[in-house]
This record gives C-alpha cells, structure tokens and sequence, in this order.
C-alpha cells in the first residue's frame, strides 16, 4: 500500500517537474542552457537536482516537446518553440534571438534526399553583432 502510494507520489513528481520546465522554457525568450533552466526551476522546486532537469529536458527534446539547439562552439541550449524558426547570435555578447517570418531556405526545393539521407528538417544559426553591441562599440570608438 505504502508502496503504491510512493509510486503515485514520484509519477507526480515527475509530471510537475516537466510542467514547471515548460512553464520556465515557454516563459524565457533567450533560448537557455541546461544550468540556466536549473536555476529558474529550482526557484519553484527546490528539491530538484540538475541531474533531473537535464534528464527531463533530453527526454522532452527526443519526445518533441521542446527543441534542443546545438550551437556552433556554444552550449546546448532549449527552445520551447518548437515550430521551425531560426536563430541569430551576437557574436559579442552571446544573445540568442528568434528569427521570424524570414524564408531562408525551401526545404522541397532541396529535395527530401541528400546523399541518401531523408531529409527532416534543418538547423540555421547565424551570427552578427546585436543593436545593443553595435551602438556600444560607435559609442566608445568615439
Ligand atoms: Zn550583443
Ligand atoms: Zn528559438
């Protein structure tokens, strides 16, 4: 009896913690990484480990429920936008923004095979100086 209800209880756990995961990676426009995503849930579940969240976050992304992003050099980051969408980098200051609505690439024009390989979808991450970055720069090189 005992027994079952300790199952209950960690299923629940387990639940929770995927909800408030969502919750914070929805919340969060900056794409975070696995220890940022730690710090905004421990916020709300102190007990939790960032084993878990790493754990949960790897199962979310495999389950499709988020996107993992590995970026080139950089850390693995989450995105809760799971529509495809691409990404732009300050080279700077390492923010990482969303880009809308910008046709870059026709994936039927590339055909679904390359090499042999069925083609899925693709991952595009440019690299600029953000506004905040260029304008500092003007401001010192003054
Ligand atoms: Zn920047
Ligand atoms: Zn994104």
């Amino acid at each position: 009896m005992i027994k079952r209800r300790d199952r209950i209880d960690r299923k629940f756990a387990l639940t929770m913690q995927r909800k408030v995961i969502l919750q914070e990676l929805r919340r969060s426009k900056t794409h975070p990484t696995a220890d940022e995503i730690f710090a905004m849930v421990r916020c709300r579940l102190p007990k939790v480990s960032l084993g878990t969240v790493y754990r949960n976050l790897e199962k979310m992304s495999v389950e499709g429920m988020i996107r993992k992003i590995k970026g080139s050099g950089s850390k693995k980051r989450f995105d809760a936008t799971i529509e495809n969408h691409y990404h732009i980098r300050c080279i700077n200051c390492g923010k990482f923004e969303d880009l809308h609505g910008i046709r870059f690439l026709d994936l039927e024009s590339l055909g679904k095979e390359l090499k042999g390989y069925k083609v899925k979808g693709y991952n595009l991450e440019l690299m600029g100086i953000c506004p905040h970055c260029f304008n500092k720069n003007k401001r010192s090189s003054k």
